[in-house]
């Protein structure tokens, strides 16, 4: 079945779908929705988030229920605030043409009365989080007796967060014979059981495999020492300068200290966790999906439900205690058909629990070096020059363009390129030269197979510009070069261009290989990335070290040491007086702090 009136659904329903855009069916709607429009049947299916499947269950419900009436018919469970207004809104805009339809959200931290008056004017659809539905539920508020049909939800969250009870409490208050359909990431035991409990021979569709993650997403591990966990997540941050992402912290102090420094180190961050007020958090959420926020540090409930298509990495500042926690934070990336990355800041003892998530998710992670500062500085450069390639000119400046011609008569090209370039890459230049490297060896024998510091690491001119990402750049130069499936790693690609490793014995095929060929009409250019990598302190272009002094930075995980000032260990570069940037041709100005 390829397309949504294969799958049997109504008119106002195509229609809907069209001014979406959605072309085809996502998997889990392929699967899902012929089995919930023909037959009166409960259903488990096992799909991420971003996976589609809000519609994959919406739909057949929207087409099922009976709008001419004003009877609550169906019942949407989930777990968190953020997750239910998703769905509303989802359902909202899929039954746009369901003339009558009225789908009403009801959850804690808002007026119980006013959402007590949106349904009494007639809900055929509820959408809910546990709490608050048994509230309304003891004080009348609510008639769900004649349900039909009711979802739980990504039910394996909502029993991390124990509404189990909520939830038995809940269901005893619809009729037996509903339909019960339930969704979820992950299959552990609690989640079979209330399946086992609950539901009468659920039919069972899985979207990828049980606890599996997603094919999205590659996953990276940079072991360091626990000191050094701070300075590693700001250099992971400015290796990637256009990054939009989560960072996961163990607890509520970590994620709001974590979040306080990296504000101060001039990131655009914010924090999100149990200690702040509702309204706080719906600020943080709306700034991070107006992208203002860069960079979400955020606890493990907090995070939940945040249904935000375009983040690009998802960084384990800690590791979770549960590997399922880890699948869920993960699966904020790589959404909506989209790739990403999650990385993992990890100390040698924590190496075991790699290869433990390793098992579980039957994704191999990769182990990569955390980018020495020359390797930073580069990007940042090579990144600015693209913006400034990539900016249109504003002719407001060509009133001036007679003085500034002036001052510069004397000054070539080259030199004025240079000279442009320098007023930021000083900033970044002057923070990292000395700084030293972050990376911890592995204990012999960890990691079997792993590359060897000798690994080379190339220049492409290439990027998410000509439509690739890390998956499709890597077959592309494989099927290009007839290489070996791993003989091309340590994929990053930037926005006109992007970096990849080989082993030393490709070096020489692939540089002649990219002498003079073109591709759909344009030279593609590959050359030796300037910077192999902080490999211990060895000698780098110029004479000059990379490994620095290794001088012992202060024990502090947050700050990395006290000095603040052209040191890696105090804020990030920036200029002092002038608007504050994310990094290089970042992303917003912003006052300075100093
Ligand atoms: P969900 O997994 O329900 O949270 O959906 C993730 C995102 O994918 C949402 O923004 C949906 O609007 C979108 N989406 C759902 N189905 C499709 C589809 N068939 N084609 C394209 N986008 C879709």
């Amino acid at each position: 079945m390829n397309t949504f009136q294969d799958l049997g659904l109504n008119d106002d329903l195509l229609h809907a779908i069209n001014d979406l855009g959605f072309e085809t069916p996502s998997d889990v709607q392929a699967q899902a929705i012929p089995i919930l429009l023909e037959e009166d049947t409960d259903l488990v299916a096992l799909a991420q988030t971003g996976t589609g499947k809000t519609a994959a269950f919406g739909f057949p419900m929207l087409q099922k229920i009976d709008v001419g009436s004003r009877t609550t018919q169906g019942l949407i469970l989930s777990p968190t605030r953020e997750l239910c207004l998703q769905i509303t809104n989802e359902l909202k805009l899929y039954g746009k043409y369901c003339k009558g339809l009225n789908v009403v959200a009801i959850y804690g931290g808002s007026s119980i009365s006013d959402q007590a008056r949106a349904i009494k004017k007639g809900a055929q659809i509820i959408v809910a989080t546990p709490g608050r539905m048994k509230d309304m539920i003891s004080r009348n508020m609510v008639d769900i007796s004649k349900i039909e049909y009711s979802v739980l939800d990504e039910a394996d969250e909502m029993l991390n967060m124990g509404f189990y009870e909520d939830i038995t409490d809940i269901l005893s208050h619809t009729p037996t014979d509903k339909s019960t359909w339930l969704f979820s990431a992950t299959m552990p035991k609690e989640v079979a059981s209330i399946a086992k409990e609950f539901m009468y021979d659920p039919k069972e569709i899985t979207v990828g495999s049980k606890n599996v993650g997603s094919d999205q997403v590659s996953h990276e591990y940079y072991l360091v020492n626990s000191r050094d966990r701070y300075l590693a997540l700001k250099r992971l941050a400015d290796a990637n300068p256009d990054i939009f992402s989560v960072v996961f912290c163990r607890t509520k102090r970590d994620t709001q200290k974590v979040a306080e420094n990296l504000i101060e180190d001039g990131y655009n961050a914010g924090a999100l966790h149990g200690d702040l007020s509702q309204n706080q958090r719906d600020l943080v959420m709306k700034s991070f999906r107006n992208k203002q926020i860069q960079m979400l540090v955020a606890t493990d409930v907090a995070a939940r439900g945040i249904d935000v298509d375009d983040v690009t990495h998802v960084i384990n500042y800690q590791l979770p205690d549960e590997v399922e926690t880890y699948t869920h934070r993960s699966g904020r990336t790589g959404r909506a058909g989209k790739t990403g990355v999650s990385m993992v800041i990890v100390s040698k003892s924590e190496l075991r629990k790699i290869k433990s998530i390793e098992r579980i998710i039957k994704k191999r992670f990769e182990k990569k070096d955390i980018p020495s500062g020359m390797e930073i500085c580069e990007v940042q450069l090579l990144s600015l020059a693209n913006k400034v390639h990539n900016t249109e000119v504003n002719h407001e400046i060509d009133k001036y363009l007679s003085s500034i011609n002036e001052l510069f008569q004397d000054t070539d090209k080259d030199e004025l390129i240079k000279k442009f370039f320098s007023v930021e890459f000083n900033r970044f230049y002057n923070y990292y030269k000395k700084a030293h490297s972050l990376n911890v060896e592995e204990p012999r024998g960890d990691r079997e197979g792993q590359r060897s510091s000798k690994d080379v690491r190339y220049f492409i001119n290439i990027g998410k510009k000509d439509g690739y990402d890390w998956m499709n750049l890597k077959d592309f130069l494989r099927d290009l070069l007839e290489l070996g499936k791993d003989d091309v790693f340590k994929v990053d690609v930037m926005d006109s261009f992007s970096f990849f490793n080989t082993e030393p014995e490709l070096q020489e095929k692939i540089l002649s290989f990219f002498t003079d060929f073109k591709h759909e009409g344009r030279y593609v250019n590959v050359e030796l990335s300037s910077d192999k990598g902080n490999r211990g302190g060895k000698k780098r272009k110029g004479g000059k070290r990379d490994g620095g002094g290794r001088r012992r930075r202060g024990n502090d995980d947050f700050k990395g040491g006290s000095s603040r000032k052209r040191s890696e260990s105090g804020s990030k570069p920036r200029r002092s007086g002038a608007p504050k940037e994310s990094s290089f041709g970042g992303s917003r100005p912003r006052r300075s702090r100093r």
